[in-house]
């Protein structure tokens, strides 16, 4: 049993090293606490920036940092690597993959993950992008088929292997999708001059009828420009029906050849079993009160992605940003010190300090508020506020010698295939499971 010896010390158990996790940690740094950090990995991943890392652009170590060198020097807080199974709250326990953990208060920041919507084919055959293993392994698919149309003997042999469909018009999908095509556009004729610049197609598939339709409308419509002008095809107003690999079909039955889908389409919490049904609600989410405790219970708390405050004002829920998550964190943990003190805990308030989204270099679009700017000034200030934003110094500076890198010599990355990516073997392709199994 993970568990503390010390039975004078109130056990505060956090799952998750996310954005939310560590500031709930970082602000319970005080005496009579016993702090335990369980996370999958070792590691806190700075999302935002994942993109960059599945196109080449950064090295995954300038993005992730470690979750103990973080709290070095904070003697309540303890780590361990471990994946969490299930809440048992009738005995204020965890399962997890080293046993059985206890705690008087439990903080859920599980974060989300990638929404498939239920479709099978389309989650066995595409490409999330949600951690840095699932970054890595895009790629070494990216690289690893444009190393497979150097050898078709023809164009049309060629042309799957060419066309990356990114489906999802969000910040996501329109900063990755503005990446690949720069990729084509600066790379390409240097790496692989024997493939032709026009034989590459990206495209952006979204349902709505815009992209960054979660953004301003001059900020959506700036972003469709800045895409078509680095050769982006914007499909919107299109959703996808099926993948299977090997062709990608719409729902006006128009079909592209493509081995290149990646699914930046919707998220969904990661909740873990053992809470009652009626506490989770769309979304995936875990329905929380405006102290982030979740209904039912006086000392199971969740934050971040993978919570709901559910209000009249919020009635979907804070939007899954980080901003939301660190917010939320520096709240719960003085909100936790107030109910120790037999204090009455203080509703959450969320400041909401503006959206932005970049599309290649030089091109960005911001909102703050009624405050809206787009192209380079904007792009200046999505660089500052993602720099100041890692985590680390050293991160700060590999980031920035990066990025001044590739803005001169249009070549930044090294593009290393470190481990071949290979998708799981399908015995007899019809058991794979269909959207309608
Ligand atoms: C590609 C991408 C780009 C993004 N870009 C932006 C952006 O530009 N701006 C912005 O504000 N937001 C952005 N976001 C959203 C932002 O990253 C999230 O809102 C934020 O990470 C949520 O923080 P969190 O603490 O709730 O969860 P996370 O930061 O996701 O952390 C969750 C942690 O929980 C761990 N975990 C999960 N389940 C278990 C378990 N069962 N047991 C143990 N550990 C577990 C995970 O390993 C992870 O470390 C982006 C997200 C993605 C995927």
């Amino acid at each position: 049993m993970e568990n503390s010896n010390d039975a004078q010390l109130t056990r505060i158990v956090i799952v998750g090293g996310g954005f939310g996790g560590i500031e709930v940690a970082k602000h319970l740094n005080v005496s009579g606490l016993d702090v335990l950090m369980l996370d999958k990995h070792n590691y806190h991943t700075f999302q935002p920036l994942l993109y960059q890392v599945a196109t080449g652009g950064l090295e995954a170590d300038s993005i992730a940092f470690p979750l103990r060198k973080i709290f070095d020097g904070q003697k309540n807080f303890r780590f361990r690597i471990a994946e969490v199974t299930r809440i048992n709250p009738e005995r204020n326990s965890l399962d997890t993959t080293i046993g059985e953990v206890e705690y008087d208060y439990l903080v859920i920041a599980t974060g989300s993950t990638t929404n498939f919507f239920g479709n099978k084919q389309i989650e066995h055959y595409s490409m999330p992008m949600k951690s840095i293993p699932e970054a890595l392994n895009l790629r070494s698919m990216l690289l690893q088929n444009l190393e497979e149309a150097l050898l078709q003997p023809t164009k049309e042999a060629r042309e799957p292997y060419l066309n990356f469909v990114v489906v999802g018009g969000g910040p996501t999908g329109v900063e990755l999708s503005g990446a690949i095509a720069e990729l084509r556009n600066h790379i390409l004729c240097k790496d692989y001059p024997e493939l032709k610049r026009e034989e590459m197609q990206v495209y952006i598939v979204e349902g709505l009828p815009k992209v960054l339709q979660v953004m301003s409308p001059q900020s959506a419509d700036k972003a469709r420009e800045f895409l078509e002008k680095l050769g982006v095809n914007v499909l919107t107003n299109t959703m996808v029906k099926e993948y299977d690999g090997k062709e990608i079909t719409f729902g006006d039955g128009k079909k592209i050849r493509t081995h290149n889908v990646i699914w930046s389409a919707g998220v969904m919490g990661q909740v873990i079993d053992g809470l009652p049904k009626e506490n989770i609600v769309k979304g995936n989410r875990i329905q929380t009160d405006e102290i982030n405790r979740v209904a039912g219970f006086n000392n199971i708390f969740a934050i971040g992605d993978v919570a709901a405050i559910i209000t009249g004002e919020t009635p979907k829920g804070h939007p899954g940003v980080a901003p939301v998550a660190i917010q939320q964190g520096k709240h719960l943990a003085k909100n936790i010190l107030r109910l120790l003190h037999n204090e009455r805990p203080e509703p959450f308030k969320y400041f909401d300090k503006g959206s932005m989204a970049t599309i290649g270099r030089n091109k960005a679009v911001v909102d703050i508020g009624k405050i809206h700017f787009q192209g380079f000034f904007a792009w200046l200030t999505w660089m500052f506020v993602h720099l100041i934003s890692l985590i680390s110094f050293r991160n700060k500076v590999v980031v920035f010698i990066n990025w001044v890198g590739s803005y001169f010599t249009y070549n930044g990355g090294a593009r290393l295939i470190i481990r071949k990516f290979a998708r799981e073997k399908i015995v007899n392709e019809e058991h794979l499971p269909k959207a309608s199994d």
